[in-house]
């Protein structure tokens, strides 16, 4: 039987609930899947800064570079939001993917059959969507120097060095093969030279991978085309703050926001984390979805582990529990046979991921 040593930072707000019910997931598949996970807690965030006086402890640097993955719930909320800008949250966060070297932040963005109706766009246009978006994710202007601010002023930077455009298009390149081979790359080249280059270097080293199929689109035209007509994305390559923006704009296509996974690789540990923030609003309710925090659970098997077995598992026991029409609030008014905690749609996924 082999065993993963996987750190867990539960954080803030709703974290913790939906990383109880990830876990919870994970230990139904390992007992059928001859696994068993080893879990570390580790501290970040508010949650870490009212214990330490830091949002990122170091030894939460330690304890997930000392994993074989991070699985991560979410970070921040009101309470700290007047702190210093190095102590906030959102600061510890990314200082967290610097430290772990995290480039390259994948989304995928499915649209299931079930909640076709969930989404705010005509079912026609969203039925069978199934893109990635590749966020490039420790550059570009959440990164750059010089950044401040005065009392008239306030200013950041946009720039990305030829190798970091490098190493996100072998990653985006790479994840095309192993689906229909065409790369859409995200860029605003007719206004930003750091975007020429992006297109420059993304054409340059699209020339090792003569098997895709290599297209360029500005980032407002995509916002756009993203709303009219999703199905022509297949992988979509794009910066940090464009990323960031297009696919919680994507994240809408699905229905809810509580739907959608993330993994975040690089040259070490990988990080799986729901694109969604730490929902202050709803948090301590039992109202929060897991599904999003369940499905970054099952790319962490595929991605890190190479336990496809357990993850797929873990996929068509998502599947199942829509399609039999368990919905959490957030879709209670889609075709919903019978609406559930956060806990209660943990538990129904476990129980359908352990058969
Ligand atoms: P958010 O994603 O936390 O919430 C946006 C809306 O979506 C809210 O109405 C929330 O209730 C809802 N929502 C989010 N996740 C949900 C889920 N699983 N189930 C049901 N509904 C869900 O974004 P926000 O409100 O802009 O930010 C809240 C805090 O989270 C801020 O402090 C922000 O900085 C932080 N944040 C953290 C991360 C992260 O940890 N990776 C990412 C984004 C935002």
């Amino acid at each position: 039987m082999k065993t993963y040593k996987i750190a867990l930072i539960k954080g803030d707000g709703i974290g913790p609930e939906i990383i109880d019910e990830a876990v919870k997931v994970l230990d139904a598949v390992a007992s059928c899947c001859n696994i068993e996970f080893s879990y570390e807690e580790a501290l970040m965030g508010g949650c870490a800064y009212d214990i330490t006086g830091d949002p990122l402890p170091q030894e939460t640097i330690n304890i997930s570079l000392n994993s074989d993955a991070v699985l991560f719930g979410a970070i921040g909320g009101q309470k700290w939001d007047n702190l210093p800008r190095e102590k906030r949250p959102e600061s510890g966060l990314l200082r967290f993917r610097k430290e772990l070297g995290v480039y390259a932040n994948l989304r995928p963005v499915v649209v299931y059959d079930e909640l076709i109706n969930a989404s705010s766009l005509k079912p026609e246009v969203v039925k069978g969507v199934n893109l990635m978006v590749v966020r490039e994710l420790i550059g570009g202007i959440y990164f750059g120097e010089p950044k401040g601010r005065d009392e008239n002023r306030g200013w950041n930077t946009m720039v990305y060095t030829r190798d970091e455009i490098v190493r996100i298009a072998h990653q985006a390149f790479k994840i095309a093969m192993t689906r229909s081979k065409r790369v859409c790359s995200v860029d605003k080249a007719n206004v930003l030279d750091v975007s020429q280059l992006w297109r420059d270097v993304v054409t340059e080293v699209s020339k090792e991978y003569p098997e895709i199929e290599l297209s360029h689109m500005y980032v407002d035209n995509a916002a756009m085309q993203l709303i009219r007509d999703p199905k022509q994305f297949d992988v979509m390559l794009t910066g940090n703050i464009f990323g960031d923006i297009l696919s919680d704009e994507a994240s809408m296509l699905s229905g809810s926001i509580g739907l959608l996974p993330s993994a975040s690789v690089g040259a070490k540990i990988g990080v799986y984390e729901p694109i969604h923030g730490s929902a202050p609003d709803i948090a301590g309710q039992g109202i929060a979805n897991p599904i999003a925090t369940i499905a970054s659970a099952s790319m962490m098997l595929r991605y890190a582990l190479g336990e496809n077995e357990a993850a797929d598992k873990i996929d068509a026991a998502i599947k199942r529990a829509l399609k039999e029409g368990y919905r959490t609030k957030d879709l209670a008014q889609f075709d919903a046979k019978e609406v559930c905690s956060t806990s209660e749609m943990g538990s129904i996924i476990a129980n359908y991921a352990a058969k």
